[in-house]
C-alpha cells in the first residue's frame, strides 16, 4: 500500500468514526420559545408548513426550495391563490408573488386592476367615477419579505402567513380575504438566502449556538445580504439593474397597492423597529402617508405591547434616498418597514442574559403582518380617498410640481438614452421629444447656475412634471433634494461631536447626474410641439465592399462592440479625435474595423454584422479613408490599434463585496466577455502573465511586500492595473508603485502640484502677443503664475486646515468633474461630469502622471481679477470653481477636494496604473463614471501601454 492510499484511508476512517461519536446536544432550541405561531382552526386539506420542512415551522431557516415547494403545493390545494412568476434570478431561481384573496375576488383580478388604474389618473377619471370605484374596490396590500438574504425571519413568517390565510376557517380571515387582495412576495432575494442557508448548513454543529459573533450567525464573504452579483436589492428600486427588482417593480406598479410591507432584520442585539421614518424625509413624499404611517405603527405597537414584545419607531430610519422599497411612497403607496433583530437558527444571547429564539423573531414578523392587514382593512376606503385626492393634485395646475419640466439635451450616446427611457417608463413616467426648438427662460443647469434664455434643441427629451407620477419624477430628476436647516444642524452637530452622521444613504441620486447626461430644469410646464418619445433607429450597414466599418464612439455600446469583436479575434482601431469620413461626422472614441488589418479573418463582415445586431448598435460602412483638411485620415496616427484585454478581477476577503460584484456585473452586463475572478490570496504565486488587465475593486486588504513586488513586475512588463477607492488608497500609501499621493501626504510638495495645475489651466487659454513674442531684446517681464497669488498658504497652516477639513467629507454627493477632453479615458463622457463622491482618497497628480479628471468646473467670473488661492491650488483670474452639484457637501470638503484628481493615469515601465479616487460603477447605476471604467478596462491594454509585437 503506498503512502497516499494509506493516508486517505486513515482520513476516511477518522471521519467515519467521529460521526459516530458526536454527542447529542444538552438542550434544543425548541425549548426556548413555547408560543405557537400558527394557532388557528385550519382546513385540513391545506398542508401545514411542517410538511415541507425538515424541522418544526419557525424553529429554523427554511430554504428557498422548501418555500417554493410549499407555494407550488398551495397553488394546487387552494382556490384562494393565484401564483405570478415575475422573474428569474441570475442563479435561475423563480421569483414568485402570490395573490391571495377570496375565490370571488381571484376571479375578478383583471377588473380590479383596471379600476386601480382608472383611480390613478386624474385626467381620465372624474370624482363621480372615482367614488364608484372606491366603493367597489377591495383593499390591496403588498407583503414583501427578506430582500436581504441573511435577514431570514421574514420569509419564514411569509410561509406561515400564506398558510394561515389559505387554511384558516376563522371568520375574521374570511372577512379579510373577501375585502382585500393580499399579494405576498415571500422571498425577495432567493439567491442571497440560498447562499446564507448553505452557510448555516456548513457551520452547524451539534449544539445550539447563541453567540452572534460565530460564523453560523454571521456567514462569510460575500455574505447572504446581496444577490448573485452582490447587489443590495434594497437600493435598486429606481435604478432597476437587477432581474429581481425589474420584475418586482413592474408588478407592484401594475397593482398600485395601498401598503407595501418590507420586512428586514437588523443587529442581533437590537429589538424590533417599525413605523414612519424620521427626518430627513424626501420633500416629494406624499405627506398623507406620514399620517397613515403613524396609524399603522400605533396599531402594531399596541399589539406588541399586548404581547409584551419590545419595539421602537423612527430612530435611525430616515427617508431621503428614494431608491429603497419606499419609492412607492412617491406613488401613493404607504411603505412600512420592519426591522427585527437578526438571529439565525437557534437564537441569540442578549446582554441581559436571556436568549431570544429564532422562532420568536419569526413570530414578530408574522404578528406584525396580520396586524398591518387588519389596520388596512379598517382604513382602506379613507386611504383610497386620500390617494384619489393626491392623484388629482399631481395632474393639476395647483401642485408644487405643476410648473416645472425636466429636459435632457440631445446626445449621440443612444444606448444611454435608451437606458434612461427604460427606467423612467418602468415607473409609468411619460416622456416626450420636442419637434421644434423651444426658447425658455431661467433654465437651471446641473451646476446650479441659471441660463437667462436657453434654446432647447429639437429632439431633446422633455419630461413635464405635471403628470400622474409627478412626485416620483421630481424625487428622481430634481438636481438637489431639499434638506431642512434643522436636519443640517443635527448632521453638523453629529459630525463635529464624534464624526457620526444622521444620513443613512447617499444624499444625491438624481438620474441625469448618475447617468452623466446633460440636463436642465425649466421652471415652466412645457406642453407644446411635443411628440411621444420614440427610440432612435438602429441602422446596421455592413457592406462587404467597404474598406472599413465604424461605430459612433460616444455611444457606450461602442465599447461593448470593440470588446466583443476583439474577443472574436478581430484587429480593431479606435479614433482618438473627432473625424469626418465620407461625409459622416463621428466622435473621438469611434471604433473602426479596417479590412486590411484583418486579412486572415473569414466571415469578417458577418461577424461585425452579428455583433452589432446582438448589441443593437448602428454601424456604417466607409469607402474612403480621407478626412478633409486637418481631420484625421485612416493611415495616420489617430487611428490607434487596440489590444485584446485579458482581464482578471482581484476578489474575496478584504475587498468590498459591493465593488467586486458591480465590477463583475459590469463586465458581464455591459460587455459579456470572458474574464477571471482571482482569490487575492493567490496573487503571490499565480501566473499573472495570462492577463494584461487587472482590476482591483475597492478593498481593505493591504498587499504584503511580496505581493506588491509581483504586481509591480507585472505592470512593468506591460500590464494595466486599475484600482478603485480603498485599493487606490492602499497603492498610493505604499508610495513605491505610483507617484500619485493623497492630499494629506503631499503638503510639503504642494508647489509642484500647483505648477502642474497651472500648466493645464494656461494651456487651455492661450493668447499670443506677437510683438512681445518676436521681440529680440531680452525681457524681465515674464509672468510666473504662482507669484501672482497674494495669499500663498504655508505648509503648517495647510496641514492643520487639511486635518480639520477632513472631518467634513461627504458620504455620497455629486461634485463636478472637469474632464481632459483629449485623453482616451474620457471617450463618451461630457465635459462637466458629475462624480458621486464620498470619503475617498484625494488624489494629487504630479508631473509624471496625468490627471484625467479633476474636481471642480471652471466657470467665468469677470469680477475675479486676481489669482485666488484655495488650499494648495490657485484659480486663475477671470474664473471661479464650482464643486458641489447635488447633495450634502460641506464647504470645508469642497475646498479640500477642489482641483484634486478623481481619475489618474500613469505609465509604469511598459505598463500603466489607472487610479479612480471613487467607485465608478456604484450600484451599477453611475453610468457617467462607469464609462470611464469601461474605457480603462477595454482600451487600456491598447492605448496606455507600450505596444507589443509578437515575434
Ligand atoms: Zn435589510
Amino acid at each position: 500500500m503506498n503512502k497516499f492510499i494509506q493516508t486517505s484511508l486513515l482520513l476516511t476512517l477518522t471521519a467515519y468514526c467521529s460521526a459516530e461519536v458526536l454527542k447529542n446536544p444538552t438542550s434544543y432550541s425548541s425549548d426556548l420559545y413555547k408560543k405557537v405561531i400558527l394557532n388557528g382552526n385550519y382546513d385540513s386539506s391545506i398542508d401545514h408548513p411542517n410538511i415541507f420542512l425538515d424541522f418544526k415551522y419557525g424553529e429554523r431557516v427554511a430554504s428557498p426550495e422548501q418555500i417554493e415547494h410549499a407555494i407550488n403545493t398551495y397553488k394546487q390545494q387552494s382556490n384562494k391563490i393565484k401564483l405570478v412568476n415575475y422573474g428569474t434570478t441570475h442563479e435561475g431561481r423563480p421569483l414568485h408573488a402570490l395573490i391571495i384573496s377570496s375565490p370571488d375576488n381571484i376571479a375578478q383580478l383583471d377588473t380590479i386592476k383596471e379600476n386601480l388604474s382608472a383611480l390613478s389618473d386624474g385626467r381620465t377619471t372624474n370624482d363621480r367615477e372615482a367614488k364608484k370605484i372606491i366603493d367597489s374596490l377591495p383593499a390591496v396590500a403588498w407583503m414583501a419579505y427578506s430582500i436581504h438574504g441573511n435577514e431570514t425571519s421574514g420569509s419564514d413568517a411569509a410561509l406561515g402567513l400564506i398558510y394561515h390565510l389559505l387554511a384558516s376557517n376563522d371568520p375574521e380571515i374570511n372577512n379579510l380575504l373577501e375585502n382585500m387582495i393580499i399579494i405576498v412576495d415571500p422571498i425577495m432575494n432567493p439567491d442571497g438566502r440560498a447562499r446564507f442557508v448553505k452557510s448555516l448548513e456548513q457551520y452547524r454543529g451539534t449544539a445550539p449556538n447563541y453567540d452572534d459573533q460565530s460564523l453560523i450567525h454571521t456567514g462569510d464573504w460575500p455574505y447572504g445580504r446581496t444577490n448573485h452579483y452582490y447587489f443590495d436589492l434594497n437600493r435598486d428600486w429606481l435604478y432597476l439593474t437587477q432581474p429581481e427588482t425589474q420584475g418586482r417593480v413592474a408588478l407592484i406598479n401594475e397593482w398600485k397597492p395601498q401598503i407595501l410591507v418590507d420586512a428586514h432584520e437588523m443587529g442581533a442585539q437590537d429589538t424590533f423597529m417599525t413605523g414612519p421614518a424620521r427626518e430627513p424625509i424626501n420633500k416629494n413624499m406624499d405627506r398623507d402617508l406620514i399620517k397613515w404611517g403613524n396609524i399603522f405603527a400605533q396599531d402594531q405597537g399596541s399589539e406588541f405591547d399586548r404581547r409584551n414584545w419590545r419595539f421602537y419607531t423612527g430612530e435611525w430610519h430616515e427617508d431621503l434616498y428614494p431608491g429603497y422599497s419606499f419609492y412607492v411612497n412617491f406613488r401613493g403607496t404607504l411603505g412600512i418597514l420592519y426591522e427585527q433583530s437578526r438571529m439565525a437558527e437557534d437564537g441569540v444571547r442578549r446582554p441581559e442574559g436571556t436568549i431570544q429564539s429564532y422562532k420568536e423573531s419569526v413570530h414578530h414578523q408574522f404578528v406584525s403582518s396580520l396586524t398591518n392587514l387588519n389596520t388596512l382593512l379598517i382604513n382602506s376606503k379613507n386611504m383610497y380617498n386620500d390617494y384619489w385626492e393626491g392623484r388629482k393634485l399631481n395632474v393639476s395646475k395647483e401642485s408644487k410640481w405643476a410648473n416645472q419640466s425636466f429636459v435632457i439635451l440631445p446626445t449621440k450616446n443612444t444606448s444611454r438614452i435608451n437606458t434612461i427611457v427604460d427606467k423612467l417608463t418602468s415607473q409609468n413616467i411619460e416622456i416626450f421629444k420636442n419637434t421644434k426648438e423651444i426658447i425658455v427662460k431661467n433654465a437651471l443647469k446641473q451646476s446650479g447656475d441659471t441660463i437667462d434664455e436657453l434654446v432647447i434643441p429639437i429632439g431633446s427629451m422633455i419630461i413635464p412634471n405635471r403628470q400622474p407620477e409627478a412626485p416620483l419624477i421630481s424625487a428622481i430628476l430634481e438636481f438637489d433634494a431639499e434638506i431642512d436647516e434643522e436636519v443640517l444642524k443635527k448632521e453638523r452637530e453629529a459630525t463635529l461631536k464624534d464624526g457620526s452622521s444622521i444620513m443613512y444613504d447617499t444624499t444625491a441620486f438624481n438620474f441625469t447626474m448618475m447617468y452623466g447626461l446633460d440636463a436642465v430644469t425649466v421652471p415652466e410646464h412645457i406642453n407644446n410641439n411635443l411628440s411621444m418619445w420614440q427610440p432612435a433607429l438602429v441602422e446596421i450597414d455592413v457592406d462587404d465592399d467597404a474598406i472599413m466599418w465604424i461605430v459612433e464612439g460616444e455611444d457606450d455600446l461602442s465599447v461593448s462592440f470593440a470588446a466583443r469583436l476583439m474577443e472574436q479575434g478581430l484587429q480593431l482601431r479606435i479614433v482618438d479625435k473627432d473625424i469626418n469620413l465620407s461625409g459622416k461626422n463621428l466622435s473621438r472614441g469611434s471604433v473602426v474595423v479596417i479590412a486590411m488589418d484583418n486579412p486572415g479573418i473569414s466571415e469578417l463582415t458577418s461577424t461585425i454584422k452579428r455583433t452589432a445586431q446582438n448589441l443593437n448598435i448602428s454601424v456604417s460602412s466607409l469607402f474612403s479613408g480621407f478626412g478633409p483638411e486637418e481631420l484625421p485620415d485612416w493611415g495616420g496616427r489617430h487611428f490607434r490599434l487596440l489590444t485584446k484585454p485579458q482581464i482578471a478581477i482581484l476578489s474575496h476577503e478584504g475587498f468590498s463585496s459591493y465593488d467586486v460584484g458591480v465590477s463583475w456585473w459590469s463586465l458581464d452586463h455591459h460587455l459579456g466577455i470572458r474574464h477571471s475572478q482571482l482569490n487575492t490570496s493567490m496573487i503571490g504565486y499565480a501566473d499573472l502573465r495570462r492577463y494584461n488587465t487587472l482590476i482591483m475593486p475597492s478593498g481593505y486588504r493591504s498587499l504584503d511586500q511580496n505581493e506588491l513586488s509581483v504586481l509591480k513586475d507585472w505592470v512593468k512588463q506591460g500590464g494595466t492595473l486599475i484600482a478603485n477607492n480603498s485599493s487606490t488608497r492602499m497603492l498610493i500609501s505604499d508610495k513605491s508603485i505610483t507617484s500619485i499621493r493623497d492630499v494629506s501626504d503631499s503638503i510639503e510638495n504642494s508647489h509642484e502640484y500647483n505648477i502642474k495645475l497651472q500648466r493645464e489651466f494656461l494651456s487651455k487659454n492661450i493668447s499670443i502677443d506677437l510683438d512681445y513674442v518676436n521681440n529680440n531684446k531680452l525681457t524681465s517681464d515674464i509672468s510666473y503664475p504662482w507669484e501672482e497669488s497674494e495669499n500663498r498658504i504655508d505648509s503648517d497652516t495647510l496641514q492643520k486646515r487639511d486635518k480639520w477639513q477632513s472631518l467634513f467629507m461627504p458620504s455620497g454627493a455629486f461634485v463636478s468633474g472637469r474632464t481632459d477632453d483629449k485623453h482616451w479615458l474620457t471617450f463618451g463622457t461630457i465635459n462637466t461630469l458629475p462624480l458621486l463622491y464620498s470619503n475617498y482618497p484625494i488624489l494629487m497628480a504630479g508631473s509624471g502622471s496625468k490627471a484625467v479628471i479633476r474636481v471642480g468646473e471652471l466657470t467665468k467670473n469677470n469680477n475675479q481679477d486676481k489669482y485666488k488661492t484655495i488650499n494648495w491650488s490657485d484659480i486663475p483670474p477671470g474664473n471661479e470653481l464650482n464643486v458641489r452639484m447635488s447633495g450634502l457637501v460641506w464647504p470645508e470638503a469642497s475646498v479640500r477636494i477642489a482641483n484634486s484628481a478623481y481619475l489618474t493615469q500613469e505609465r509604469y515601465g511598459k505598463g500603466q496604473i489607472i487610479l479612480f479616487s471613487g467607485e465608478p460603477n456604484f450600484r451599477g447605476s453611475t453610468l457617467g463614471t462607469n464609462r470611464l471604467w469601461l474605457n480603462s478596462v477595454v482600451y487600456g491594454s491598447g492605448l496606455g501601454t507600450s505596444p507589443r509585437i509578437k515575434p
